[in-house]
């Protein structure tokens, strides 16, 4: 497990219930979504009603769940969580709509990996809020129609153009969640450390952001590593030495890099002069197996401006060769 990765481990998911923020004002940035769920929320409270089906799409760990969980406090409705994954018939997802409660939220992470007739039954039910139960196998089965209470799904996706049109058409809102900048990074681990008793000063805060990949998430993580360390190696206080030596320790280097990300750049850069070279020997050359490569280590790498991905193979940027601290081979026009 790294500890970079931005989806949720054990631990995070015993944690961070204390740690999301409870409405939208508390919220740390995302200015845009904000805003605009500000208006649907108020919108949907004056006249009386539920809120339209909100999509919120973005990488894992920046706040979808948290936003929606604030959504049905905003209005004051109950909240459902389930996933796609976890949706595999349209029974099991007729058997939720059919207990939702009236104006309940039902959050659906991962909306676009459920089953196609699981989406199917979903579009009738965002537009009609109505079902149609399948009763009975073959010739003799018969649709039951069932009225559902309205409701308001918040659909989560790491990207809206991965959901069929008809499905991202039922929304009435959608969300795009992008990456925290560094000075919004430090309100959240500002926020955390004070939750969780931790003493952290401005550059401790500086320091930890900057090596937490624009995600809260692993904001709150490397924080929690961070505060290990102070209490056992320090007097408690999360300063920037002592921020950066707890990071160096778990071997996240200052730009957010860890142990793998940094193996491939390396590999990249010293055996393959920086590219261009096929991911397989790449994959080969740092002893991992070629998804690992391709899921796990390049997009950060690629959203760094570090490697680039070619119709030739990987290629190094000139800001990787700086990063790593060697000098780009003459010629080369890196
Ligand atoms: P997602 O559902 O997108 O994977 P979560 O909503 O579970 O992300 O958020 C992960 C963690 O990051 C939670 O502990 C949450 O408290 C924290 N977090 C996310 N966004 C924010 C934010 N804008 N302000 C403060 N904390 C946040």
């Amino acid at each position: 497990d790294r500890l970079v990765a931005a989806l949720a481990d054990g631990e995070d998911r015993a944690v961070e219930a204390a740690l999301r923020p409870k409405d939208l004002a508390e919220f740390v940035g995302q200015e845009r979504v904000r805003e605009q769920l500000d208006l649907v929320l108020k919108a949907a409270r004056q006249r009386g009603g539920t809120a339209d089906h909100v999509l919120l799409s973005g990488a894992p760990g920046l706040g979808k769940t948290t936003l929606s969980m604030i959504i049905a406090a905003e209005m004051g409705a109950p909240i459902r969580i389930t996933s796609g994954p976890a949706i595999q018939h349209a029974g099991d997802l007729a058997a939720i709509l059919s207990s939702l409660a009236e104006g309940e939220v039902l959050f659906l992470d991962e909306i676009h990996r459920m089953s196609r007739p699981a989406e199917e039954m979903l579009y009738m039910a965002m537009e009609d809020f109505r079902v149609d139960v399948v009763v009975g196998k073959g010739p003799g089965a018969t649709a039951i129609p069932l009225e559902l209470p309205p409701f308001t799904l918040v659909g989560a996706t790491t990207r809206a153009g991965l959901l069929p049109p008809p499905l991202r058409d039922r929304f009435g809102f959608t969300g795009h969640m992008e990456f925290y900048a560094p000075a919004e990074l430090e309100r959240v681990l500002h926020r955390s450390a004070r939750l969780l008793d931790v003493p952290l000063d401005a550059e401790g805060a500086a320091e930890i952001a900057g090596r937490s990949r624009g995600t809260p998430r692993i904001a709150n993580r490397l924080l929690r590593r961070v505060r290990d360390f102070a209490q056992v190696k320090a007097d408690g206080v999360v300063t920037r030495e002592v921020a950066a030596a707890a990071l160096d320790v778990y071997e996240v280097d200052g730009r957010g890099l860890d142990r793998l990300d940094r193996a491939v750049l390396d590999a990249l850069l010293r055996l393959f002069g920086g590219g261009p070279v096929g991911l397989s020997t790449l994959a080969v050359a740092v002893g991992e197996e070629r998804e690992t490569v391709e899921e796990v280590a390049e997009p950060f790498l690629v959203r760094e401006g570090l490697l680039a991905r070619t119709p030739r193979g990987r290629i190094a940027t000139p800001a990787a060769w700086a990063h790593l601290g060697l000098a780009p081979p003459q010629g080369t026009g890196a």
